[in-house]
């Protein structure tokens, strides 16, 4: 029994009572299912977009995929996206249907969705129309392919990240026929954008089973991210390791919580150690250099992607400072937090974690973060001085002082500075008097 939302129940009885069968459809249906709480609903109708828009006159609507039949009702419940029963024709170029071709059922229409799961469609009379077994599927936590899985992936290789995503999401295990198919179908990701590889991905890796799926698919996201293949299998050989590179990485991103940047920092942090490895005499692998060379790489795989500059950054911030050691004397984490600012120091503390944790040994350095932690925390508590906003005196001081132009700027970061480095109180006569003495000293 599935609840429909007011604006969902509206619309289908409004298409029902001008003679056309409307049902709630794909992932709305498998997430009431499940017990969770759709994002958002979608129907599909005998109606044409033509006959939809006579329907919904004067409703606000976008009309953006028309020529695939679909039009958006803009309700106060929120968008709601109804399409034609519709059959996808063709795809050559592995991503887009040729074109569509309006059918006449709804069971004709589940056809062309990927996974059971999604294929089903709920009515509030007529209950649920379920032809692939998905509930079933649902229940048991299966992901199977509708139809013959190699067709269904050669004809949209994005399919294949679908997949594994909802394996990441949701738990399922993929249906070993669908995940051979997956695999002889690799080359179809080639047709696929940049943009939805990183969206894909990025659902993945913040799944809460990613651990689980990205140890399994660990060929699909090589296929779709070759720069992490080297870290498949390189071993370690370091006592502060209990697993290979590419397990260290899965686990250490399982232990940060599910947000983007961070799993991707994670993800990322030693793709440069399989080219830093050496052994030293005793049989000991050491990564030299490696955080440098992982942001290189990350560099490189973000912008292909096309992640926006400003996240790329706070990743690539990650990965290079990822083995760093943080702040152990107020001091350092008074620098710390002038030079990075509380949120990416805060990124950078549970990515320390999550890489320390994932290496198996060393419960010692665990406990050392959770004191650089609680450290910052009495900093910040203590409102220690660490950006020009704390600071005791402020530009107008300055030009009192006789300063003008860019010494003003530079007057007050050498004030800062003073005053993190405990060289000077944070008070007004403390650093008016240090501005003079330092403005002396350039004259002299
Ligand atoms: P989510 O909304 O969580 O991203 P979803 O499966 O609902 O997951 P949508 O993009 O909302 O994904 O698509 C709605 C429905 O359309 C899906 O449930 C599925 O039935 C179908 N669908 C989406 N993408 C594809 C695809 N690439 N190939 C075949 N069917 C698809
Ligand atoms: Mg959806």
């Amino acid at each position: 029994m599935i609840r429909l939302p007011p604006h969902a129940a509206g619309a289908i009885r409004r298409l029902e009572a001008a003679g056309f069968e409307t049902w709630a459809v794909g992932g709305c249906v498998r997430d009431s299912l499940r017990g969770a709480v759709p994002h958002d609903w979608d129907l599909c109708t005998a109606a044409q977009p033509d006959e939809m828009q006579t329907i919904f006159a004067g409703e606000r609507m976008l009309a953006t995929g028309l020529q695939h039949g679909t039009l958006t009702l803009l309700t106060s419940g929120g968008p709601l996206e109804i399409t034609t029963f519709r059959a996808d024709v063709g795809c050559s170029d592995g991503r887009h249907p040729d074109a569509v071709r309006f059918v006449g059922s709804v069971e004709d229409d589940l056809r062309r969705r990927d996974f059971t799961i999604g294929a089903m469609a709920w009515h509030p009379e007529r209950g649920l129309c379920d032809p692939f077994g998905g509930l079933d599927d649902l229940e048991t936590g299966v992901l199977r392919a509708v139809g013959e899985p190699d067709v269904r992936f050669a004809e949209d290789g994005l399919r294949i990240l679908r997949a594994v995503r909802f394996a990441a999401a949701l738990g399922f295990s993929v249906e070993p026929a669908t995940a051979a198919a997956m695999r002889r179908q690799l080359a179809r990701l080639d047709c696929v954008s940049p943009e939805r590889v990183r969206d894909e991905l990025t659902r993945t890796i913040c799944g809460r089973f990613a651990l689980r799926a990205l140890m399994e698919f660990a060929d699909v996201i090589g296929y779709a991210l070759p720069e992490l293949k080297p870290m498949f299998g390189c071993a370690q050989q370091n006592p502060h390791h209990l697993y290979d590179v590419w397990e260290h990485t899965i686990r250490a991103l399982g232990q940060v919580p599910g947000d983007a940047a961070l799993r991707w920092a994670m993800l990322l942090h030693d793709c440069g150690k399989p080219a830093c490895k050496t052994v030293d005499e005793n049989g000991v692998g050491h990564f030299y250099g490696h955080p440098k060379v992982s942001c290189e790489i990350a560099g490189h795989l973000l912008s292909r992607l096309r992640f926006s500059r400003a996240d790329a950054a706070r990743i690539l911030l990650l990965v290079e400072q990822h083995d760093c050691p943080l702040g152990e004397t107020d001091k350092l984490m008074r620098r710390q937090l002038s030079r990075i600012g509380e949120a990416r120091l805060r990124d950078l503390l549970a990515v320390k974690k999550g890489d320390t944790i994932g290496r198996g040994t060393c419960p010692e350095d665990v406990a050392k973060l959770f004191r650089a932690e609680q450290r910052l925390n009495q900093v910040l508590a203590a409102e220690a001085c660490f950006s020009l906003r704390h600071l005791a005196v402020n530009g107008n001081d300055m030009l009192a002082l006789g300063l003008s132009g860019s010494a003003v700027g530079q007057m007050l970061h050498a004030l800062l500075n003073a005053v993190i480095e405990d060289q000077a109180e944070n008070t007004r006569p403390a650093l008016l008097s240090l501005a003079r003495a330092k403005m002396e000293d350039r004259h002299e």
